[in-house]
């Protein structure tokens, strides 16, 4: 019998105990599906001065494999050419993902969001932003674009400790990102619209018992996608100044494989895994470099759940 032969979880065909975005995507629209990282061109509260001008502590821009800048059409033309190189994608998902993607005049928005939505071979539409960004035009806009394509809305929920979010400066506390939440909440329940949550681990001052209660928080939400993020130390960041005096160590890729298979038990296995890991530019990367390789690291996960029985969702409640 294979590690697939044994496989208890049904969200699954291969050896993969949890729930993967390439498994999701391919029952949605019956192939492979590429995302395409997009730079709408907007800023955040958290830098701008509205409630921060630094940002997050770990932030080099709020976007990660983005260094394109130009037109969104032209951007995804070189997204999807360099997609189209590894794949063969069936269809493509413009991500807006660098910064605040809601934040800016709900007019703009509808504007920028149906450009993305025309864009050829889009057959869905992710916005990434902060749970602070959602006021009622925003959400108004959201509900006309989920009725033209399917949406995913990404939160940056990262922890639910109150001392870590002030110590990482984000701008606005658990109670916050619960309140915006609800408001998408809502949304959902009415227009259809995805939630996906980020959840980052190795946080300054956290400890596992922390992390795995953000996941237990993060499985009580009932998104409908989890990314399981680990810190990475990035250059021009105030982590890399924090790093450099010592004041931080990076997770071990041991530890951040065991603590993801735990968290990865809490969660409702209906909740697409949209990352494990990170997905650090390699130019800008400091520390953990072991991120790097991102098939080792799925590699050890899988391993790491399979040797000690475990599986997304086996823990749920
Ligand atoms: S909220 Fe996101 S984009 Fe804004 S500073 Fe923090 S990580 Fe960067």
């Amino acid at each position: 019998m294979t590690q697939r032969d044994k496989n208890p979880f049904s969200f699954s065909d291969t050896n993969k105990r949890y729930h993967t975005a390439a498994y999701h995507l391919k029952r949605t629209f019956g192939g492979k599906i590429a995302r395409i990282p997009l730079d709408g061109g907007f800023s955040c509260p958290n830098k701008d001065g509205t409630c921060g001008v630094g940002g997050c502590i770990f932030c080099a821009g709020g976007s990660a494999s983005l260094t394109a800048r130009g037109e969104i059409e032209e951007q995804y033309r070189r997204g999807r050419a360099a997609a189209d190189a590894k794949w063969q994608a069936r269809g493509y998902i413009p991500y807006l993902q660098a910064n605040t993607s809601t934040y800016g005049d709900p007019a703009d928005l509808r504007n920028l969001y149906r450009r993305c939505t025309r864009l050829p071979g889009a057959v869905a539409l992710a916005i990434g932003t902060r749970a602070d960004c959602l006021s009622d035009g925003v959400l108004e806009v959201l509900a006309e674009i989920a009725e033209e394509i399917p949406l995913l809305i990404e939160l940056g929920m990262q922890t639910m400790h109150d001392d870590t979010l002030a110590a990482i400066r984000r701008g606005y506390d658990h109670e916050a990102f619960l309140s915006g939440y609800a408001r998408l909440d809502t949304l959902r329940r009415s227009s259809g619209v995805r939630i996906g949550l980020h959840i980052l681990n190795g946080l300054p001052g956290e400890d596992e018992e922390r992390m795995l209660a953000t996941a237990k928080e993060a499985a009580r939400l009932l998104p409908d996608e989890v990314k399981i993020h680990t810190l990475c130390v990035l250059r021009g960041t105030e982590m890399e100044e924090i790093h450099r005096r010592g004041e931080y160590g990076p997770m071990e890729m041991g530890d951040a494989v065991a603590l993801t298979a735990r968290q990865l038990t809490y969660l409702p296995p209906e909740t697409v895994i949209g990352r494990i890991g990170a997905d650090a530019p390699r130019d800008q990367l400091i520390a953990p470099t072991w991120v790097r390789n991102k098939r080792a690291v799925e590699n050890a996960l899988d391993r790491y759940l399979y040797e000690n029985d475990l599986w997304q969702g086996k823990d749920w409640e």
